[in-house]
Order: structure tokens, then C-alpha cells, then sequence
């Protein structure tokens, strides 16, 4: 069997999970958070990372620190993860979604003007499969109109834009380490980035359970107390054990992951010359990180008959996300402006193929001879 995917395991975590372990004796609980973040922060040039327990109380924690207040109006686009819209509803927001562009799945940055009303707050740019937005385009719109933008990095870490880490561009960034991921924190975790000086001085009192326990700490002031509105977003230290065994081998899994998306693209080349399949296109600005390797087939019911093909051959493959503004739920958190040219019918013609760190040459090899046969059988 192969499956669609293994977390990543570098084969080193469990010596930093030993060391988190015995530091717990000696109450030494953010040694590695503190290498992460620091991490981040020199390796990126991010002003200022917090680990956190996954990509959705990144994004809660995004939609504090920008105030969304009721009513308040969030631009993104609909294929995306739940917890990308779920973070600003739970505060009130109206999530206004915007068609996607067919060659990326990200959101088309040129239909984004026409959304803003009074009431938008904030842009949320979701990086599909790593490959970025157009974000110079989206930028400038945000400034026009002094609006937020968030990256949803989640898909994105080791990613550039024109030369600058995913998660740095915006005001703020998400990441996610949970296990379908690049990078994991051993299953669950994610990492809040933030790049504009005001919020980052809001941000330890929300991140510290509302508290002002950061200022305590480092002023020795008697005690910490309430002083706001905050959530416990920290990471444990285990978790990061995990994820730092991973940052120091970040290369390696980068480059084995590329080697295997690059593998695909060559090898099934001529099926899209010969129009049997579209393959991912990454756009100049973009350096990607081999997050996901899909394939766009005609329509749907082909999609289903390779499912099938393939599981003949125990190989799992997969389509990803049902559009948001099509659930039954949409209508009461959110809209769709102007028409869905592409959201659906791309969505629905979408199948990723195993990409992953543990995946050996000789699975993928498989997995290339029975897509071939599929198509020329
Ligand atoms: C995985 C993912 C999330 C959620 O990440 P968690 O760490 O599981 O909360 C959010 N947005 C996108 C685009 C994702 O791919």
C-alpha cells in the first residue's frame, strides 16, 4: 500500500524529545520554543514568531490581534481550509469570498478590489500547495484601502515570494506543523508570524492567555493579571523538540521533497503536451516547496475512474478541498462576490498524488508506471 501521506520523521527527533524530557526536571520548559522561534526569526528575517498548538489558533489568534469586531468583512477565497473562515466567524466576521485563479487555486488579486466595502477589515492570502498569491498586487490593494493582510502560510514554510519567506509579507503569517505537513511538531502544532511593530506589541498579552505574564516576567513585578482578551495558544516544549529535529534537517526534507515533485513534472510532462492532464504551474514570483504534487484531469468522473485505477494497485490518491461557499452551512457566515468561474469546477477536477519525505524513489517509480498506463490504456 502506499499511502497519500506519512508525517515526515528525520530519523533525529527522538533525541531532542529525550532532552526535552529531561529538562522537564529541571523546569527548563522553553528551551526548545526559544530555538524555534529564534530560528524563524534569523533564518526567515520574521520580526517576531510564537510557536503555537496549530495553524487554526494561529489564525484566532490573527483575528484578536486585528480586532474583528462583528459585522466586520474578510476577503479570501473559498478553496481553503475550514479554520481559515472558522477563525474570523467565530468573531462576528462576515467572510466575503473572491474566485480563484485557475492556474494556482489562490485567490485571483484582481477581483479583490471590487469585494471591498466600509465594513472590510482584512485580506487573507491562502498560499495553496506553497505556491504564493500574487502578493505585490495584493499589497498595494490592502494599503489603498488600510486593510490587514494575512497569509495563510499553512502549506507555505520554505516558500518565497520574490525573494521573501512566505508568512513575512503580510501584517501577520500562519503556519501549520501538523502532520500532512512539510514540517511537523510530532502531529499538531503551527507557528503565528507577526510583521508590523503595533501588533506585535499587543500580541504577548493575547498570546499569554490575556495576561500581562511577559511583562511580569522580564520586570519582576510581583504578579501577573488580567488584562485583556487572550487564549493559551504556547506550544509544549516536547512538541518543539520535535519540530527543531526537523528545522535542522529542513534542507534535506526540502530538497528530497523537491527532488520527488520535480521526478513527477518530468516524467509526466508529455501526458499534459499530449492534453491527457494539466500538471501544477508555479508563476515566476514563486519559489514553491513541493508541498503537494496535483493533477487536473478533465472532470470529475475521470478523476473517480483514477481513484479507481489506482487503488487497483493499492496506491491512495486524493481530491482536496469541497469549496467553502458551497456548504450548507456558507450562507449564514459568508458570500460569494460576483460569479464562481473557477472555485468549483477546478476544485472538482483536482487529484493530489503521494508527495512525502518517507516516500522512497522506488514507490514513486510505481506510482509514475501505473499513472502512465492510466492514460495510455
Ligand atoms: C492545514 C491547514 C490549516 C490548518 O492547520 P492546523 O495546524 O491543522 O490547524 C489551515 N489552512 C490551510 C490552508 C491548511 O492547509
Amino acid at each position: 500500500m502506499i499511502l497519500l501521506n506519512i508525517p515526515p520523521i528525520f530519523g533525529t527527533e527522538i533525541k531532542y524529545v529525550n532532552s526535552a524530557i529531561l529538562d522537564i526536571k529541571f523546569n527548563n520548559n522553553n528551551k526548545f520554543i526559544q530555538l524555534c522561534e529564534n530560528w524563524f526569526e534569523s533564518k526567515f528575517n520574521f520580526k517576531k514568531v510564537f510557536l503555537t498548538t496549530s495553524c487554526t489558533s494561529s489564525l484566532e489568534m490573527a483575528a484578536l490581534l486585528i480586532n474583528v469586531q462583528s459585522g466586520d468583512e474578510i476577503i479570501m477565497s473559498s478553496y481553503t481550509f475550514v479554520s481559515t473562515a472558522n477563525a474570523f466567524v467565530l468573531r462576528g466576521a462576515v467572510i466575503v469570498f473572491v474566485d480563484i485563479r485557475p492556474d494556482t487555486l489562490n485567490i485571483n488579486e484582481n477581483l479583490i478590489e471590487q469585494a471591498i466595502t466600509k465594513k472590510t477589515k482584512a485580506i487573507v492570502a491562502v498560499h495553496y500547495a506553497g505556491v504564493s498569491c500574487d502578493m505585490d498586487l495584493i499589497m498595494s490593494v490592502a494599503i489603498k484601502y488600510n486593510l490587514y493582510v494575512i497569509e495563510d502560510a499553512a502549506q507555505g514554510m520554505m516558500s518565497k515570494y520574490k525573494n521573501v519567506y512566505l508568512g513575512g509579507i503580510g501584517h501577520i503569517g500562519c503556519f501549520s506543523f501538523h502532520k500532512t505537513k512539510n514540517y511537523t511538531s510530532g502531529g499538531e502544532g503551527g507557528a503565528i508570524v507577526i510583521n508590523d511593530d503595533l501588533l506585535i506589541k499587543r500580541s504577548y498579552i493575547i498570546y499569554e492567555e490575556g495576561t500581562n505574564r511577559s511583562i511580569v516576567n522580564s520586570n519582576q513585578i510581583n504578579n501577573y493579571m488580567w488584562y485583556g482578551v487572550g487564549s493559551h495558544y504556547f506550544m509544549s516544549n516536547l512538541q518543539a523538540a520535535y519540530l527543531w529535529a526537523q528545522l535542522k534537517a529542513s534542507k534535506y526534507i526540502y530538497n528530497y521533497r523537491m527532488n520527488l515533485w520535480n521526478n513527477y513534472f518530468s516524467e509526466l510532462f508529455y501526458l499534459s503536451e499530449n492534453k491527457k492532464l494539466e500538471l501544477p504551474n508555479i508563476p515566476k514570483y514563486c519559489k514553491h516547496n513541493a508541498h503537494i504534487f496535483y493533477l487536473k484531469m478533465k472532470n470529475r468522473n475521470k478523476c473517480y475512474s483514477l481513484v479507481n485505477w489506482l487503488m487497483k494497485y493499492k496506491i491512495i490518491v486524493s481530491f482536496h478541498y469541497v469549496p467553502l461557499h458551497t456548504s450548507p452551512v456558507a450562507k449564514r457566515f459568508s458570500r460569494f462576490v460576483n460569479s464562481d468561474v473557477y472555485t468549483t469546477v477546478e476544485s472538482e477536477r483536482l487529484i493530489r498524488i503521494p508527495i512525502y519525505y518517507n516516500l522512497t524513489i522506488d514507490d514513486q517509480n510505481i506510482i509514475i508506471k501505473y499513472l502512465k498506463k492510466f492514460f495510455i490504456k
